[in-house]
């Protein structure tokens, strides 16, 4: 099974991408992590993105290009993946049904996170991210028992260099302007679910698992 999930900044994609592969092992391919490894590794690749992140700014389509062909070449993609903010623009997910029929494979389902603009902002300018073990924290919904420390590994959290206002205004708006085309694009060959995503982290997955359930079958 090949999935795409889709939500704006704050939607719940990482946690859902991780509810979603702990039950159905698939492999996980996320731009923005990939990303955010190439800038601190200082690739190539991460110092053409480095600049548009920090802004906020979606990374030229040529630069995600590459990512994901050099990614699709590894075996353990034949076990299924979830493609988690990627495809985010029309030409991307262009790209992608090129690249996908190449490699004789297809897209089975796109997960789509909805929610308003106006709850993304605590969300977003509250995350707070443990860099040892991954786990995702919320200063106002969901803060660790200690301060600034992860429960699970006592590692100092921290805050992504783009989770701020400032950042997340310019994401939104990219997100309004780029991604949602890709929405309409998919819903033409009816493979979008649309998810309310304003409901608490147990009934979103809930709601998607039934989803893929339904596409196991
Ligand atoms: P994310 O972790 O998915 O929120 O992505 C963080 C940032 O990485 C985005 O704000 C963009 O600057 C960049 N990025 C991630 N995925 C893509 C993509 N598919 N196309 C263009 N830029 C991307």
């Amino acid at each position: 099974m090949n999935l795409l999930i889709i939500g704006a900044p704050g939607a719940g994609k990482g946690t859902m991408s991780e509810m979603i592969l702990d039950k159905y092992h698939l492999i996980h391919v996320s731009t923005g992590d990939m990303l955010r490894a190439a800038v601190k590794n200082g690739t190539p690749v991460g110092l053409k993105a480095q600049e548009y992140m920090n802004r906020g700014e979606l990374v030229p389509d040529e630069v995600i290009h590459d990512i994901i062909v050099e990614r699709l070449s590894q075996d353990d993609i034949e076990a299924g993946f979830l493609f988690d903010g990627y495809p985010r623009t029309l030409n991307q997910a262009i790209d992608l049904d090129a690249i996908l029929k190449e490699l004789g494979k297809k897209i089975d389902g796109v997960i789509n996170l909805n929610i308003e603009d106006a709850e993304l902002i605590k969300r977003i300018t509250g995350r707070r991210l443990c860099p040892g073990c991954g786990e995702i924290y919320n200063i106002y919904f969901m803060p660790p028992k200690v301060e600034g420390k992860c429960d699970k590994c006592d590692a100092e959290l921290i805050q992504r260099k783009d989770d701020n206002l400032e950042s997340l205004e310019v994401r939104l708006s990219e997100y309004h302007k780029n991604t949602q085309p890709v929405i309409e694009y998919y819903e033409k060959t009816g493979v979008v679910r649309h998810i309310d995503a304003k409901q608490a982290i147990e009934k979103v997955f809930a709601d998607i698992d039934a989803v893929l359930e339904g596409l196991c079958k």
